[in-house]
């Protein structure tokens, strides 16, 4: 009889108006999914098919957390994004089925090492730790599709201390939810658990220690952190 040496806990994220947790099973990402973020970061918008990095599934952090600041940065930066909760399995997906594979919604934060994302991409390596680290993926409740539907269009914003930083539109995306559904289960076997996060509007800059960082979407949920002092 061989046995568990140790006890790992799913991740798990709260689902609005019941009692249900969504255990999270893989944490995708959409890079560069809306044309003036894209510009931001010095790229060129043209619908070249989306690309994707991943978060480890413990990179989830609950709304209301207090997170210490991460190590070796000095430019962790904010990014607000509509968060796709999968409920049902599948690769090579079409876009016309994707939305049936969609449990539910959420608003999260990619938080981001700026400075070791610009030196990766510099120098042509992976970008793991500057986007896979350890609670760099705060994210609201999952609000049910069965109850609110599939978002196109409405406000996604993002404040650091009250101040207004992100303020873009859902209709803005590049790569809709049910395109960028399809494109990534043309790589990855999706499954029940599994988030993307779908990429951020402009706006993206620095949080320092002690900041409150809030931010949300129209007709799904509000997100909001504290970074530690
Ligand atoms: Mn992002």
């Amino acid at each position: 009889m061989s046995r568990l040496l140790f006890e790992t806990k799913t991740p798990t994220v709260p689902v609005a108006g019941s009692t249900d947790l969504f255990p999270v099973h893989r944490i995708y990402c959409v890079g560069q999914n809306y044309a003036a973020h894209a510009r931001e970061m010095g790229s060129d918008p043209d619908r070249a098919p989306p690309f994707y990095f991943s978060k480890p599934a413990d990179a989830i952090v609950q709304n209301g957390a207090r997170i210490p600041f991460p190590l070796h940065t000095s430019e962790l930066h904010h990014e607000i994004e509509l968060v796709v909760a999968i409920g049902k399995g599948g690769c090579e997906i079409s876009a016309i089925d994707a939305l049936s594979h969609v449990y539910g919604y959420a608003a999260g934060i990619d938080l981001t090492r700026r400075d070791l994302q610009a030196q990766a991409k510099k120098a042509g390596k992976p970008w793991d730790t500057s986007k896979g680290f350890d609670r760099s993926a705060p994210i609201s409740r999952i609000h049910r599709a069965a109850d609110i539907g599939h978002p196109e269009k409405g406000r996604i914003w993002l404040a650091v201390n009250g101040k207004i930083r992100q303020d873009g539109k859902l209709e803005e995306l590049i790569w809709t939810v049910p395109e960028a559904v399809a494109e990534l289960s043309m790589y990855f076997e999706l499954r029940p658990g599994d988030l993307l996060f779908t990429g951020t509007p402009s706006g993206v800059g620095p949080v320092q220690r002690g900041d409150r960082i809030a931010g949300g979407i129209d007709g799904i949920d509000e997100i909001a952190v504290e970074i530690a002092a």
